[in-house]
């Protein structure tokens, strides 16, 4: 038994502390004060039974329960004086003032903590004895699980704050990026992402500029909201053309771009080609009407990146491109540095 005084200094009690943590953390066991004060007693030394009888439960290296550690109390540490319950108390609060450190993670264990406290309680009212010495123990430690919770919750409300300013920061990004009639990327997005691919270029990428034939004429024959609506379908063929990593933009106004990063020119045009039959092939309607439009056909120009190229140049490629497939008769897809050339009726052009 140990006399139920404790003799030690503040730097004594302090050490002993920071002995008596490292085994809580061992055997997992909550930080409240009566499981401190077995471990304090344990690494203080003290009581040799104590010391002999956790030896003796932990010789085949298993883990002390909470049970076993509520056995030792009892037998143990609980006669104890006033002193020895304020010195419990005070160095609990050491421990609690360390866990605000780690408040972060500390929503757990505070909560857990908040339990055995409870439990404690309910123990310590049903003895008498133990009860009354210990509530001032219980009474403090209450009150500093009670102030953590409210530091907690307010960094929960600083964390609910900070991820809604994240969340409409990138809300805006994301619209101050996006064309608002297709939800493509805008002019200024691909400008962007045509820079960021430049910086770390990769072995292939390609462009593909897609520009609708004769739009004025759909325009001028079946009204603007109505061109509004073949632009948002060709927009549609685009983005599911495309793969996750490229990019897909509308850079003008019945004028598309695709960037597509690990893409070599071969493969680049037979997208464009994919692309342009979806759309030839696709009947569009008037809403709310049987008249069909006649069809709606693209002209594309590809150009793969080279060595020497920077924006402007690898653009104008693929602008010089796109202009041959019009100058050609429209409805095709141009590469400049593919060799031969064929199709009347659409195709590929190899200028
Ligand atoms: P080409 O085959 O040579 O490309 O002929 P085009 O008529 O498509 O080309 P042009 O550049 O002469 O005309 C483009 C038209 O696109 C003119 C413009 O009114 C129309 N346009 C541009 N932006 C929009 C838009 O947001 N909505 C609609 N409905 N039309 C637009
Ligand atoms: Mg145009
Ligand atoms: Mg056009």
């Amino acid at each position: 038994m140990i006399s139920g005084n404790y003799p030690d200094s503040v730097e004594r009690s302090s050490e002993l502390l920071r002995l008596a943590l490292p085994q809580m953390a061992k055997h997992s066991v909550a930080l409240h004060p009566i499981n401190y004060a077995v471990w304090y007693e344990y690494v203080s030394g003290r009581s040799s039974d104590l010391k002999a009888e956790i030896e003796r439960l932990t010789a085949d290296g298993r883990a002390l329960t909470e049970a076993d550690v509520a056995r030792l109390f009892k037998a143990y540490v609980a006669p104890v004086g006033l002193e020895t319950s304020e010195r419990v108390a005070e160095n609990a609060r050491r421990i609690l003032r360390s866990m605000e450190q780690d408040a972060l993670e500390a929503t757990d264990r505070t909560s857990a903590f908040d339990q055995s406290l409870s439990q404690w309680q309910a123990e310590l009212d049903r003895e008498a004895n133990g009860g009354a010495v210990l509530q001032g123990v219980v009474d403090s430690t209450r009150e500093m699980s009670e102030a953590m919770r409210q530091l907690q919750s307010r960094l929960d409300v600083n964390q609910r704050e900070i991820a809604q300013l994240r969340a409409e920061v990138a809300a805006a990004r994301s619209e101050a990026q996006t064309d608002s009639l297709t939800g493509l990327h805008n002019r200024r997005s691909f400008e962007q992402h045509i820079a960021k691919f430049l910086a770390d270029r990769e072995a292939a990428m390609s462009l593909v500029l897609v520009d609708i034939d004769h739009f004025k004429l759909v325009n001028d024959t079946h009204g603007h909201l109505f061109g509004d609506q073949v632009l948002m379908a060709v927009a549609r063929v685009l983005k599911e053309s495309v793969r996750n990593d490229d990019l897909a933009a509308r850079i003008g106004g019945e004028e598309f771009a695709l960037l597509l990063p690990s893409t070599p020119l071969k493969g680049a045009v037979e997208l464009a080609e994919r692309i342009r039959t979806s759309i030839a092939n696709s009947r569009i309607r008037r809403r709310n009407s049987e008249q069909q439009v006649g069809q709606i056909t693209v002209s594309l120009g590809v150009a793969d990146l080279w060595p020497s190229d920077n924006g402007e140049s690898w653009f104008s490629r693929a602008d010089e491109a796109l202009y041959a497939s019009k100058r050609e008769g429209r409805n095709r897809v141009t590469a400049p540095s593919l060799l031969s050339r064929h199709a009347v009726t659409g195709g590929v052009n190899r200028s």
